[in-house]
């Protein structure tokens, strides 16, 4: 689906990085078909370039403009100054894919000279070993045809999900930050190990094989994690005398209201 296209990268940063090992990886595109650009940092331009077998001569602004799909992968504060240089240079029948976090739609259509497809995307940090969860969302003048490109090209660093716009703070208060809640459980679950007399060693091992284990029940078995938290719970038994201090301890409540948080700071954010 993509091996006809041209793309173009502006940002070559972490996030670029993850794209394009992604798609090499799975031989979804012609690295001679892609383009990237990077203000200042030319030393990690060329890391990529050689990294992903891509063509130095391709890494120019005009390689830019003829591209079919252009992925916006810098940070946040930097989108004006993208909106400034290449508002008005886009041409029609180009698709933008903004990966920016917490910059809408509406706010790049304004930026662009022409009416273009504006897809926005909120992949997270897993998307660095192809694992993210990422949202996908349309601006105005995108066509199906538009997203089910956004949708494969992001499929190869990870799980896709479609969603409306105003879901996307929603989004990133839980899948955004997800990584972050789950290290913080995994930090808890280590230091308890070592409180429970285990070396800090087995404490991390043993807690990241349980997490890795309880994600592969959830995707294999395809059960509710309820069923799955009932299945392993014996009536007295220790699961359900560890679950029963949680719940004391208002466990479900804190991730709550932690998700809902990050929604809220989020939305002050954008
Ligand atoms: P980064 O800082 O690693 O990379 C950004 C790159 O953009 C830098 O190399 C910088 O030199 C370059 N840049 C800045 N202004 C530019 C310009 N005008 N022209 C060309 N290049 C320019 O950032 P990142 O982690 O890759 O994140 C990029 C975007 O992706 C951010 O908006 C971030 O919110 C979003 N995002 C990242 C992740 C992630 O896992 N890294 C997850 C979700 C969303």
């Amino acid at each position: 689906m993509l091996k006809e296209k041209k793309i173009g990268l502006i940002g070559a940063g972490s996030m670029a990085a993850s794209i394009l090992a992604g798609l090499t990886e799975k031989g979804e595109i012609l690295p001679q078909n892609i383009a990237l650009i990077n203000r200042c940092n030319q030393k990690r331009l060329q890391e990529l370039t050689q990294l992903y077998g891509l063509n130095e001569e391709n890494n120019k602004p005009e390689r830019i403009l003829e591209a079919d799909i252009v992925i916006l992968a810098v940070k946040p504060k930097d989108v004006a100054e993208v909106l400034k240089c290449w508002g008005n240079r886009f041409r029609q029948g180009q698709l933008i894919i903004s990966v920016i976090a917490g910059i809408s739609t509406s706010f790049l259509e304004s930026g662009l000279k022409e009416k273009l497809a504006v897809i926005r995307v909120m992949p997270n940090t897993s998307c660095a070993v192809g694992l993210s969860a990422t949202a996908v969302c349309s601006g105005k003048w995108v066509r199906p045809e538009d997203m089910e490109i956004a949708c494969h090209i992001f499929s190869a660093i990870g799980s896709v999900f479609v969603v409306q716009e105003e879901m996307m703070d929603a989004v990133t208060g839980l899948s955004g930050s997800g990584p972050a809640y789950f290290y913080y459980m995994v930090e808890a679950l280590e230091s308890a190990g070592v409180h429970a007399g285990l070396s800090a060693a087995a404490a991390r091992d043993l807690t990241v094989q349980t997490l890795l284990g309880a994600a592969q029940m959830l995707v294999k078995t395809g059960k509710e994690a309820s069923q799955l938290r009932r299945e392993v719970t014996s009536p007295g038994g220790t699961t359900m005398a560890g679950l029963e201090v949680l719940s004391r301890y208002r466990f479900d409540e804190a991730v709550i209201q932690a998700v809902l948080r990050a929604k809220e700071r989020s939305r002050e954010m954008g």
